[in-house]
């Protein structure tokens, strides 16, 4: 049996390498090989973009822009249902495709398929509830009419962490809106976004109105969609870094943009904290995807009455969890992406290691095939190591000793970043009294997951711009249009 025999339908890497998907066309190609993070070996080979397929997607989401935003919003929103009622049917196959080049383990690339499919149950709700508004002007002679209008075409760029929640996240609320998008996934997870473009065929998504490009050349390509009159929003997820050269790019043009960044999240428990709870809510938000999530808990800051207790529990956690390929049923952690991000958390592990720290489970990277790393608790970690400042996104978790509710706060908020923290109390007044003080977009108390398709996910300072999700996140399509009438 083929590697690929085993993995028939949606599961099938072969079945994605069709090429290029624009105006409803596919375009064979090759030029991008997807491997198999937990051996290293190749997947599939996808088709690499040139800048004249960019400009052809653009004029093929052109073509159908007009079209799409005279559709009923009823008619949009029954075409977004249906995509999530196929995501929903072929849910194991996807979550298996995400396994495979991902490598996260099978229960989280179910997880994976089942949040990313509600982005457009969600938004076929949000489509026909688009708002408006209408206001006395404050001397009482006039009366202030507010239209929201879909913004224009839009460029989707997504990571490889959440290969289908990041493109259905975008997606959803920009078909809702009324736009017509062009995507652009990551090198590593390109299969995942084909597969969902060929369930939206399915759906009755019209040719043009979502297109998807892979290509070895992300910042040339970018540049050239932006510079395309026609291109008027830009949603971005990715690195921080990323992110600051596409606004650079974007400003050139004045086009609109929406950025998911980096975080750093700290997880915070306190002395009054469930220890269990606090325990379990850890590996959630430690573990989920081996630690490859911009919400992971990256800094561990806990109260000293309860440290040593946390580091033993959290330690038999870890040290439990089965490692092995995504696609292999009884993996609890999968592999890294690639090497590189091995090479970078055992950087960060060794420097920590060297300053002080000590790993109570893990702490070197595994010798066999693939990228793997191993769940690392580390304690004794100084406050001001590299590996407090930086992202891990591996499944290293550093622990701090604090004393007080306000050395908790400091240390929460010596970061540049911003998207996500973490409290652990019984005490709820204390929680929201400490969570007002943290910079943070996104906050859960007592709860290790806090990622909804209902709710607004975002960061603040260098972990973004704008918010997806929620009702909020529709309006990131549209642009409020203002009719002054006398009547
Ligand atoms: P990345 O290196 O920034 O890449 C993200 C996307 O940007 C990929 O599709 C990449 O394409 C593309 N890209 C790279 N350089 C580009 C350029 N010059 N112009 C246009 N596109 C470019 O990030 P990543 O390593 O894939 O993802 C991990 C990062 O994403 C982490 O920092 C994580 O925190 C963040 N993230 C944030 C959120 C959030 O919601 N805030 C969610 C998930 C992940 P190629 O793959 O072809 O290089």
């Amino acid at each position: 049996m083929t590697f690929h025999a085993k993995f028939s339908g949606y599961a099938d890497p072969a079945l994605h390498a069709a090429g290029l998907y624009i105006g409803g066309k596919w375009q064979s190609g090759s030029g991008i090989t997807v491997l198999d993070p937990s051996t290293g070996n190749l997947l599939a080979e996808v088709a690499d973009a040139a800048i004249e397929d960019a400009q052809r997607a653009v004029d093929a989401a052109d073509a159908a822009a007009a079209g799409w935003r005279a559709t009923p919003a009823r008619q949009r929103s029954e075409i977004l249902r249906r995509w999530y009622q196929l995501m929903t049917q072929h849910a194991e196959e996807l979550a298996t495709l995400i396994a495979l080049e991902n490598g996260k383990a099978l229960a989280d690339a179910r997880g994976e398929v089942a949040y990313a499919a509600e982005f457009f149950r969600w938004y076929a709700e949000e489509a026909t509830r688009i708002p408006g508004e209408f206001r006395h002007t404050p001397s009482g002679s006039h009366n202030i009419l507010v239209d929201h209008e879909p913004i224009g075409i839009a460029v989707l760029i997504t990571p490889w962490n959440f290969p289908a929640a990041m493109a259905t996240r975008k997606i959803g609320p920009a078909l809702a809106a009324g736009c017509t998008v062009i995507l652009k996934p990551a090198s590593e997870t390109p299969l995942t976004a084909y597969a969902t473009a060929r369930l939206g065929e399915e759906a009755g998504v019209p040719p043009g109105v979502v297109n998807v490009l892979t290509t070895s050349n992300p910042g040339g390509i970018t540049n050239a969609m932006l510079a395309d009159p026609r291109v008027r929003k830009l949603s971005f997820t990715g690195s921080t870094g990323v992110g600051r050269v596409l606004l650079a790019e974007a400003a050139k043009s004045v086009v609109s943009c929406s950025m998911e960044l980096g975080g750093n999240a700290p997880f915070i428990v306190f002395d009054d904290a469930h220890l269990e709870a606090a325990l379990d809510g850890a590996m959630i938000a430690k573990m989920r995807n081996a630690g490859e999530a911009c919400t992971a808990a990256n800094r561990f800051y806990v109260q000293a009455g309860i440290h040593d207790a946390f580091v033993a529990g959290l330690t038999a956690r870890m040290k439990s969890l089965k490692i092995g390929p995504g696609y292999d049923p009884e993996t609890q952690c999968g592999p890294m992406i690639t090497q590189n991000a091995v090479r970078k958390i055992d950087r960060l592990v060794s420097e920590a290691l060297a300053a002080g720290a000590r790993a109570t489970t893990g702490g070197k990277p595994l010798t066999e095939n693939g990228y793997f790393y191993p769940p690392t608790v580390l304690e004794n970690v100084p406050v001001n190591a590299s590996i407090a400042r930086e992202e891990i996104f591996g499944p290293v978790a550093p622990v701090y000793k604090f004393e007080s509710d306000d050395e908790a706060i400091r240390l929460a908020n010596n970061t540049e970043y911003g998207l996500a923290a973490y409290i652990y109390s019984r005490d709820l007044k204390r929680a929201m009294k400490v969570g007002k003080r943290i910079e943070t977009g996104m906050l859960g108390i007592n709860r290790g997951l806090m990622s909804d398709p209902a709710a607004p996910f975002g960061g603040v300072k260098q972990s973004g711009l704008g918010r997806e999700g929620g009702v909020t996140g529709i309006l990131e399509f549209m642009e409020p249009k203002y009719f002054a009438v006398d009547y």
